[in-house]
């Protein structure tokens, strides 16, 4: 597992895209990622582009320029001309940085003047196009590996013993459901399902306790021969890129359902996603240490374990999420900032869960997206769900306009945020995730 800087990662380099020089921006030369998108022109085909700026380099565009010459290069940009990520998911990193190199080179301000022409005919605005989901995705997988998440939730179905006696040896995940991931802006509907009232009977309706989770997705980059696992020393190997998750989740028939086998409908409904992957090499100046675990904490079985990946498999990356009511929509208030946790405070790495995943011989495909689970903190303002929030509804927050919510209402709109920043590096952004509640059919 290495973690390279080179040149892609100058905090010095603008780039002749003038919006990607902005300060704050999320798509500066440094971040390039990887996405999906369609012109809104009639008949306009999926293309693979990357991010710079306000605008979307178009790749298979810049291929059919001949601005590529390198074999791995030109391996990386033919892989782009697909309508999904997984061909160049598929090839593993070393296609994907030389792309990230040339893609640099060719976007940084000092490129040659012929090198900008050609590409610059290849630019489409963010404001023409509607962005789809990165990938096909085969298989969704949502982990829990926030232990402050779990360790809050715990404490409210079981004050005297809120961590269950697994927590500390396994990175805690189940199945979740492929069909139903949605790209950002897509509208959730309200979903119906069967809840129960402290003893009433059963009931099937709209969900009372529709929730949000704060989490970060990883994709499997390339995956793995069924019946062989993903060493942790060479699981980060195979993650491609991360992008922002929302586990929509309806709390009263999760709480209903979930015993024995853990959550079904309260989540199938939808999960929807950020459109831009941040590669793995673009994240390497916010590498950390992994979470430093309790003297009193057991130690991680052999095959979770790898020095390199305690030294540097976390994260730095800020997340938030804020809510837009209808009201404060119409009244032109800001989205209310309800939860900003850092990726750092995981209990588990990205490469810890991968290797896991694998470990019984599951085989992981190109474009499979693992989540994290809710990322939450210490602190009461880094928590990254309304259950946690507000105590189960006990405990509702108050919005500017003076509304209140336990959980979420109808035309209620969620807003996700990632970012890193570390002092002598270019601030690199993942975008936005957002979605809004339709009511119940
Ligand atoms: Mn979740």
């Amino acid at each position: 597992m290495k973690f390279l800087l080179d040149e892609t990662h100058e905090p010095k380099a603008q780039s002749w895209v003038e919006s990607a020089n902005v300060a704050g921006s999320d798509f500066p030369i440094q971040n390039l990622p990887f996405g999906v998108f369609r012109r809104r022109d009639a008949g306009a085909a999926a293309r693979v582009g990357v991010a710079i700026g306000d605008e979307i380099l178009d790749l298979q565009g810049i291929l059919n320029e001949g601005l590529l010459v390198d074999d791995n290069v030109r391996a990386a940009a033919a892989a782009c001309a697909a309508d999904a990520l997984n061909p160049l998911m598929a090839l593993g990193s070393t296609p994907r940085r030389a792309l990230r190199q040339r893609l640099h080179a060719l976007l940084r301000q000092d490129a040659p003047a012929a090198d900008r022409q050609a590409a610059a005919r290849h630019l489409v605005a963010q404001a023409d196009v509607d962005m789809l989901l990165p990938a096909l995705i085969g298989d969704y997988t949502d982990f829990y590996a926030s232990i402050f998440h779990a360790t809050n939730v715990g404490k409210l179905f079981r004050p005297d013993n809120p961590l269950l006696p697994n927590y500390k040896y396994i990175p805690i995940g189940y199945h979740g459901r492929a069909s139903s991931l949605v790209a950002t802006g897509t509208p959730v509907r309200r979903p119906s399902g069967q809840t129960r009232d402290g003893d009433a009977d059963p009931k099937f309706g709209p969900t009372k306790a529709l929730d949000y989770e704060l989490e970060l997705g990883f994709f499997v980059g390339d995956g793995n021969a069924r019946g062989e696992g993903i060493a942790i020393g060479q699981a980060e190997e195979h993650i491609f890129g991360i992008c922002l998750v929302n586990d929509w989740s309806a709390r009263d028939m999760q709480a209903w359902e979930y015993q024995p086998l853990g959550p079904f409908l309260a989540k199938s409904f939808a999960t929807s996603l950020s459109p831009w992957v941040v590669t793995m090499e673009a994240l390497a100046p916010f590498r950390t240490a992994a979470f430093a675990r309790a003297e009193t904490d057991p130690a991680q079985l052999s095959y979770l374990f790898d020095a390199n990946d305690q030294e540097h498999g976390g994260l730095d990356l800020w997340l938030e999420v804020s809510l837009l009511s209808p009201q404060m929509r119409k009244a032109g208030i800001a989205p209310m900032t309800l939860g900003r946790s850092n990726f750092r405070d995981m209990y588990w790495t990205m490469a810890q869960m991968l290797t896991h995943h694998a470990s019984n011989g599951c085989n992981l495909r190109s474009g499979d997206l693992l989540a994290s689970g809710t990322v939450s903190g210490a602190e009461k303002t880094a928590r990254g769900c309304l259950l946690e929030l507000t105590s189960r509804g006990k405990d509702p927050v108050t919005l500017p306009t003076g509304e209140q919510r336990k959980f979420l209402e109808d035309d209620d709109e969620v807003i996700m945020r990632g970012f890193c920043e570390r002092e002598g590096f270019r601030r690199i952004g993942l975008g936005t995730c957002r979605g809004t509640i339709l009511p119940a059919l």
